[in-house]
């Protein structure tokens, strides 16, 4: 029976993005804020795909809890996939989103605007509280990389990334729209769906009270 997830993320913006996200699920959930013993997985595998599932694997077997985690990044077309699973260190071990995107535009400076496309990739794998991978799925999101920041939404690349349809930056666009177009929404949404079948299989918490 599942009571309920812990989103296993330590990224304050992403977290919050993907507690927004699961609402819609009506389950009890909790971020690792709420659990002061959670481990601090190390994030060394070669594909978003391993890295989720080893966040959510670890943390859940620690903690005795079923782990939603999220592994994401920016693949740019004109930098063979980088900065990819690194993107979050892409400056350096510890730099700030600015520093990421500065060494981003220096990598592109002479790359021409149609050649500046890219896409996010978002991975998400629940794990049940033996650590097992119950749930896992990958979505993308495409767009093109700008010369320069616009827009305050959002975070990571995101002042960045441009949707070509609407010729916003997600730093313009905000929340509502990058929850519908996004890497992350779409995975969500994904697993959602793949979500609602196994809370009928296991149970709900709140629905055999
Ligand atoms: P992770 O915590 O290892 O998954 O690293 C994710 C990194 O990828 C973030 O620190 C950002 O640099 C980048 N990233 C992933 N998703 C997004 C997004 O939705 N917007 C902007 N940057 C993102």
């Amino acid at each position: 029976m599942i009571e309920r997830i812990v989103v296993g993320s330590r990224n304050e913006k992403k977290k919050d993005e993907l507690l927004r996200l699961v609402q819609p699920l009506g389950i009890k959930v909790l971020s690792l804020d709420d659990c002061p013993n959670a481990l601090v997985v190390i994030e060394d595998g070669t594909t978003f795909a391993e890295n989720a599932a080893k966040k959510a694997s670890q943390q859940a077997r620690h903690l005795g809890e079923w782990v939603l985690a999220d592994d994401s990044g920016l693949c740019v077309d004109a930098l063979g996939g980088a900065p990819g699973v690194l993107s979050a260190y892409y400056a350096g071990p510890n730099a700030t989103d600015e520093q990421n995107n500065e060494r981003l535009l220096e990598a592109l400076r002479d790359v021409p605007d149609e050649k500046r496309t890219a896409h996010y990739v978002c991975h998400l794998a629940l794990a049940d509280p033996s650590g097992a991978v119950r749930l896992s799925c990958e979505e993308t999101c495409s767009g093109r990389i700008t010369r320069q920041p616009r827009g305050s939404h959002g975070f990571g690349y995101d002042p960045l990334f441009e949707i070509p349809e609407y010729r916003r930056t997600f730093g313009e666009l905000g929340e509502p729209a990058k929850s519908v177009l996004s890497h992350r929404g779409r995975a969500m949404r994904t697993l959602l769906r793949q979500l609602r079948h196994l809370l009928a299989e296991e149970g709900h918490g709140e629905q055999k009270k």
